[in-house]
């Protein structure tokens, strides 16, 4: 894995009026890295990736992209989107578009790209999530494991460097959860760069080339799979693990 530093974030911290939800947060992103966020409910961390999105503003720190710190003017913001995209939980496609609309409409937008260009791309991506057959068809005709492919081959057609997934099986129908992850382990394995909040343990264990484990805003572990789910140093990381033996 090549050491080519993507997204740095700098003793990020955030408060919604006097409760701080994001503590001196630090770390760095490099290319091909697949980090899970690990962290009990309230913990911070959709904050976390919606201030990496710029979904939210810090109060306090830095987030550089490719060494620049991120301006937030709406071009800019735009731009870097197509970059570093974020796929959430309850989908967010738009429901009055087909299948196909959903997934041109970002390249057609923002990249400028020529119909004919935009629609081979959607296919492209469409295919590798398996959902080629149902490019007519209305979000509101698919099921939920359906809709996040189709979100994750929206959020691909922008050729993003940086792939950002909030709990995006918390969603689902338990039997749906599969192919979700069985997708999202596909472009891990293909060199994607993934930062993925998740409680899905045995996908974290077994797809992630990291753990972030945050506490209470902190981030209270920092280390690899084998590491975090054999040996967990902080006894917040313990007491949260054995939630789930
Ligand atoms: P997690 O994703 O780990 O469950 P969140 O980042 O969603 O945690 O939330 C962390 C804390 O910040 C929670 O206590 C939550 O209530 C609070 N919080 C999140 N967003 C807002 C907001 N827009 N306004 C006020 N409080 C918020
Ligand atoms: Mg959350």
């Amino acid at each position: 894995m090549s050491e080519e530093k993507i997204i740095e974030i700098k003793d990020l911290s955030k408060s919604f009026g006097d409760h701080e939800v994001l503590r001196s947060i630090s770390f760095g992103v490099n290319k091909g890295d697949v980090i899970s966020i690990l962290g009990s409910s309230g913990s911070g961390k959709s904050t976390l990736l919606r201030c990496v999105n710029r979904l939210e503003h810090q109060s306090s720190g830095q987030i550089f992209y490719h060494g620049n710190e991120i301006k937030d003017s709406q071009k800019e913001v735009n731009e870097y989107r197509s970059k570093v995209g974020m796929v959430f939980q309850s989908f967010n496609l738009f429901n009055n578009m087909t299948v196909l609309e959903n997934c041109m409409a970002g390249t057609r937008k923002v990249l400028h790209l020529p119909k004919e260009e935009a629609r081979e791309r959607a296919i492209t991506h469409l295919k590798k999530v398996g959902m080629a057959p149902y490019i007519n068809a209305l979000p509101a005709h698919l099921s939920g494991g359906q809709k996040q492919r189709v979100a994750i081959a929206r959020g691909l057609c922008m050729n993003p460097e940086v792939l950002l997934f909030d709990e995006p099986t918390s969603a689902l129908d338990p039997e749906m959860v599969g192919e979700v992850l069985g997708v999202m382990q596909e472009l891990a394995q293909s060199g994607l760069t993934m930062l993925i909040v998740t409680h899905e343990m045995g996908f974290a264990r077994d797809v992630s080339s990291r753990i972030i484990f945050m506490d209470q805003g902190y981030i209270a572990e920092d280390t690899t799979p084998a590491e975090f789910f054999t040996n967990p140093k902080n006894p917040r990381s313990r007491e949260f693990l054995s939630r789930y033996i």
